[in-house]
Order: C-alpha cells, then structure tokens, then sequence
C-alpha cells in the first residue's frame, strides 16, 4: 500500500471546493428560470401569477430555506411537529393550511396574511419581540458589550428643531443597542420590522421596493436623532415573514459572522448559515404562532379579575378558621 499519500494543496481544495459551489448555484439558476417560465405560461390571471412568482422569490431568498436544509436536532431546538411542518409550508408558498378557521375572532375572514397580521392575540408583537431578542443574543455571541434591550433614547432638546418626519417623543426606545459591532468604542442602534411580503397591501410592490420601502421609513424617523444625539450608529433590520432580510440587515449578519468566526475560529462560512438559520427558525416559530395561537374574540374575558391580596387574605381567614 502507498504510504506517501499527500493531502492535496489547500488552495486547490479551496478552489474544489468553490467551484463545485459555483456549478450548484448555477444549476439552481437555471432551474428557478424554468419553473418561472413555467408559471409565466400557465395561463394563470396576471394578478395570480405576479403573486406566484413573489412567492417564489421569497422561497429563495438567502436564509429563507435554511429550516428545510438544517438536521432537525433537538438539542438545537431545529425540530418541527408534522403539524408545525406542514404549516411552515404553507407559509413558504402562500398555501391554505389545514383546519384554519374561515373568520378570525376579530371578524376578519381569516387568511394567511390576516394571521401574520391580525394584532389580537399578541402574537404579532411577540414575533417582533422574539426576533429582537435572537439579535441581541447574536451580538452577545459576537462579543459585542452593552447588548440591551428596548433602550430609551436621550431626549431631544431642541438639536432636532426644523428637522420633519424624526420621532422626537422622550418615550422613544431602540429594539436593540450594543458596543463594538462596527468599531470596539462605537455604539450601535438596531430597530426591527418583519413584514409579510405576500400580504395583499402590497401585491403591488417588488419585494426590494418593500425592503427599501421599510429601510427608509425607519432611517427617516431615528437615523438623524442617533447620529446627532446619542452619536452613535443606527441599522433599521428588516425581516420578511418567510426568512429573507433587507440589504442593512445582511451587513449586520455578514458582520456578526466575521466577530464570531474570529472568536471561535470557525469559518465564516459555516457561522453565516448557523446565523441564518437561528433568525429564520425565531421567524418561522412567531409566524406558525400567529396561525395557530388561540385569539380570544374582543370583549371576552377568560377569568375575571383577580384581586390576589384579597384572595391571599381569605385563603389565610379560611385556613386559621
Ligand atoms: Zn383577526
């Protein structure tokens, strides 16, 4: 047996391995074009085909398939329920799921999009929130310091005079705030918005006009107040429902992975997809929520109001009685 076997040059493999990349997202170039085609002559209503290829666009959006390609370890907390899986697919591809009520207890006919946008419940918000928290956890994973949580803005007095559309309430408050992301002594702010891009509100706009859409919002109402006041930096991070994200949020995430690959000498690579798949599975989770999660219709109440002093006070009356 040949016991001079030397490992191929590193750079070699490299190059294998980038081109055999190249080659795999070129074949899945061609196969998008022709299913796309293939929507384009189904003979489908303009309005339905427009959407079709939305959703298809979003399908494959980077990040937005990560929870079909990852193992499914539980550890991870990477597992779905057949009932979570076949919900998470018919959020990909804009399908009815299963045993959806007809009306929402707000009145509303109930819809996919009705779901990830229907406030009562809560679970709008706590899609919001969830995803607000997977980001600090990331920054604190990337070794960033000072990662807090809703944080009040210093109030404005006067700096801002003459300046329109910038929120200057003393109330305002940033989703996320932490050091050293883009320089160790430089604070930066995050603000969140997930959006559902199926949504018939904007069946007319581009899935990169509603990222930009969404971006500039947010820019216009903090961006010159975090510059000004706290001097500091200010990125507005935009999800879609389905995995994808805005152009400022894939800086973030690209940054992200370069901090935590250099702390735990990992490659970059692989902490880009591990990212990627952490926000989708915190999106994907929020989104099966707001289809499933039980909202009380309005003007119902599940218990009455407890007074829990009282209640304590009798317990300890009957309890010596
Ligand atoms: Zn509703």
């Amino acid at each position: 047996m040949d016991q001079n076997f030397e490992c191929p040059d590193e750079e070699k493999v490299k190059e294998a391995k980038k081109s055999t990349i190249r080659e795999k997202r070129n074949r899945e170039k061609e196969k998008l074009k022709k299913v796309k085609e293939k929507i384009n002559n189904r003979g489908d209503d303009k309005k339905q085909q427009k959407t079709f290829l939305k959703i298809l666009e979003c399908a494959s959006m980077k990040g937005a398939s990560n929870w079909l390609t990852t193992l499914p370890l539980q550890e991870e907390n990477r597992t779905l329920n057949k009932s979570e899986f076949r919900d998470a697919l018919a959020i990909r591809y804009g399908w009815r799921p299963k045993n959806l009520p007809q009306k929402c207890s707000c009145g509303a006919e109930n819809t996919i999009a009705h779901c990830l946008d229907c406030k009562l419940g809560g679970f709008v918000t706590m899609r919001h929130n969830q995803t607000r928290n997977t980001i600090a956890r990331l920054l604190q994973k990337a070794g960033c310091k000072g990662v807090e949580i809703e944080q009040q803005l210093l109030p404005v007095e006067g700096e801002l005079d003459g300046v329109k559309g910038v929120e200057k309430g003393d109330e305002a408050r940033m989703d996320v705030t932490a050091f050293g992301l883009w320089g160790a002594w430089q604070r930066a702010f995050f603000d969140i918005r997930v959006f559902d891009p199926i949504a018939p509100s904007y069946a007319q706009k581009s899935i990169n006009t509603l990222f930009q859409t969404h971006e500039k919002e947010k820019k216009r109402k903090y961006n010159k107040r975090i510059l000004e006041i706290e001097k500091a930096s200010f990125t507005p991070l935009v999800f879609t429902t389905t995995g994808g994200c805005g152009k400022e949020c894939d800086l973030v995430i690209k940054k992200l992975a370069t901090l935590i690959s250099e702390k735990t000498k990992s490659p970059q690579s692989i902490i880009m997809n591990w990212i990627r798949t952490e926000l989708g599975f915190t999106l994907l989770r929020s989104c099966i929520v707001c289809l499933r999660g039980w909202r009380r219709a309005k003007n119902t109440h599940l218990t009455e109001e407890i007074d829990f002093e009282i209640s304590h006070a009798q317990t300890k009356t009957t309890h010596h009685a």
